[in-house]
């Protein structure tokens, strides 16, 4: 019989936010300090405000903080990027690797990703590996063997020992964004049971024009562990009614260390 596990919801802000409208969505997660009873919380700042909402969240609120991306190597000539140990430094411990965006826009391959997973882990941070599938590829039926290669191609680099350390995220790119159509939830659930199956990491969750409508649905398909938001999620009032929609459910599944 499997036990109650934590259920994930987490938020990227993406580029989005300045430094006092980080502070007022982290004053809002501190006056709801009682709201996270069974859910891991996360939210992902921009580089710029990740120390600022460290330092707004008091101990006792259980809400961990992300980075949006880092560079591999440790230090050096590398204008523009910041290392796993500086996004540690500023307060994260979990890092976000492979968005598509940064796949589509940032030359992102699945070999820069395999490089930032295994020092995101040599830095004692949390891999979040975003992988899914462009529309053509789900079109043709291929969804599966490509998100499968990507986690394969993303985890490469870490010793079997390490995987446990790993969140993975499936995003599916036609469901993501603007643009993005919601999911029905037979189209994810053989996807989401391959990878919460396969791969032998913590938790796998499930992103792409969730909101408060679908969470509910979304996080009773089986082998989902939680779920990634991006606008559904930018104000932190729809933030946190998802928080209380994971909490309110019983989702039983695979145990979780926190
Ligand atoms: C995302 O871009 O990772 C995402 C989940 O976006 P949205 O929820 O806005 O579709």
């Amino acid at each position: 019989m499997g036990r109650a596990r934590m259920t994930w919801i987490g938020t990227s802000w993406k580029m989005n936010k300045t430094l006092a409208e980080a502070r007022a969505f982290a004053d809002g997660l501190v006056a709801a300090r009682g709201a996270f009873d069974g859910v891991t919380a996360f939210v992902i700042p921009a580089h710029t405000a990740i120390a600022a909402v460290r330092e707004r969240l008091p101990p006792d609120v259980p809400v961990l903080i992300g980075a949006q991306n880092a560079h591999w190597a440790p230090a050096g000539a590398y204008t523009g990027e910041v290392s796993m140990g500086m996004v540690a430094d500023a307060g994260a411990t979990l890092v976000e690797i492979g968005h598509s965006e940064r796949r589509e826009h940032f030359g992102e391959t699945d070999d820069t990703v395999a490089l930032k997973v295994e020092a995101a882990v040599a830095a004692g941070l949390t891999p979040l590996l975003c992988v899914g599938e462009p529309g053509a590829v789900r079109a043709a039926g291929r969804e599966i063997d490509w998100v499968a290669g990507q986690v394969t191609r993303g985890l490469s680099r870490l010793a079997a020992g390490d995987l446990h350390e790993v969140v993975v995220a499936y995003e599916p790119v036609w469901a993501i964004g603007e643009r993005g159509r919601e999911p029905v939830t037979y189209e994810i659930a053989p996807v989401m049971e391959t990878l919460s199956t396969g791969f032998g990491v913590r938790a796998v969750l499930y992103g792409g024009s969730v909101n408060r409508r679908n969470a509910a649905a979304l996080l009773d398909v089986p082998g989902i562990d939680g779920l990634f938001v991006g606008r559904a999620a930018w104000d932190v009032a729809d933030f946190l009614a998802l928080v209380r929609i994971a909490a309110a459910g019983r989702h039983v599944g695979r145990p979780d260390a926190r």
